[in-house]
């Protein structure tokens, strides 16, 4: 029995000293083949957004967005707007759907959902923050590259049900297409939004009309409490989130969205 045993324990510590030998030579093979100059299997489009005025184009490199960042809003989303700090989400990179001025391009109704939102937002497009950790509020704007007129768009059906559930709301908000936005006006030509109208039509009627001086927390706090979570660098853009009155659209709604000093964005959904 006892011989049994221990003739079981050298066989068993045999193959683990074979096994680990295979396993290294499995790794040490491994690691060779990724210090090899390998190139990509394929190639993936760039995700860019182009700039007013210059012939090169904003790679985008991350989409953060912000809830809740006005104060009617949020008390239409059931939230108390005095004692929630900032949260944020991110749709990803390739859900941008870039708009030229003065076109009404297709947005797609997406999948899973009867209840399709729209949400006006101004964004804002960063170029600097190597080592864009824990930036100082009073320095924050000096991350921003220009700013945009984007739509967060949302399957607010499937945004609730699944915060209800105390799930990620992740396919409410980040999904294909739904982050429409036009080209970035450089801080350069157009200096700092600050105080803004910021307004959006279905179908030629207004229906969310506010000001950007009505931001609960400020593009400059926004950056500077965004990244107290995340290193932020060139090509993070930020939507800062969406005045009251958000609602739903149809196939066959046409979208115009505004910030005075802006060419207007619109999309037709089909
Ligand atoms: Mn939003």
């Amino acid at each position: 029995m006892t011989s049994t045993r221990r003739s079981l324990l050298k066989t068993t510590a045999g193959l683990g000293a074979t096994a680990g030998a295979a396993l290294l030579g499995a790794c040490a093979t491994a690691q060779s083949g990724y210090g090899s100059a390998g190139s990509p299997l394929f190639s993936l489009p760039a995700v860019t957004v182009p700039i007013v005025g210059s012939n090169s184009t904003f790679p985008v490199r991350r989409i953060y967005c912000i809830g809740r960042n006005y104060r009617a809003h949020s008390i239409e989303m059931g939230s108390n707007p005095d004692r929630e700090p900032p949260f944020f989400f991110q749709k990803p990179t390739d859900a941008i759907q870039y708009v030229a001025p003065g076109t009404v391009a297709d947005h797609k109704y997406p999948t899973l959902t009867k209840n399709y939102h729209y949400e006006v937002e101004l964004v804002a497009a960063l170029n600097k923050g190597s080592g864009g950790k824990k930036i100082e509020i009073d320095q924050a704007l000096d991350l921003v590259y220009g700013y945009a007129l984007g739509l967060d768009m949302t399957r607010r059906d499937l945004q609730r049900a699944l915060g209800d559930e105390k799930k990620p709301w992740e396919i409410g908000k980040s999904f294909d297409q739904s982050a429409p936005i036009g080209p970035i006006h450089p801080v350069s030509n157009i200096g700092h939004i600050g105080k803004a109208g910021i307004w959006l039509k279905v179908n030629g009627n207004i229906k969310q009309n506010a000001n950007l001086s009505q931001m609960i927390w400020s593009v400059a706090e926004q950056i500077s409490k965004l990244s107290e979570a995340f290193e932020l660098f060139p090509g993070d853009i930020i939507y800062s989130g969406t005045p009251e009155n958000v609602g739903p659209v149809v196939r066959g709604d046409v979208i115009d969205c505004h910030i005075d000093g802006l060419p207007n964005l619109s999309v037709k959904i089909v």
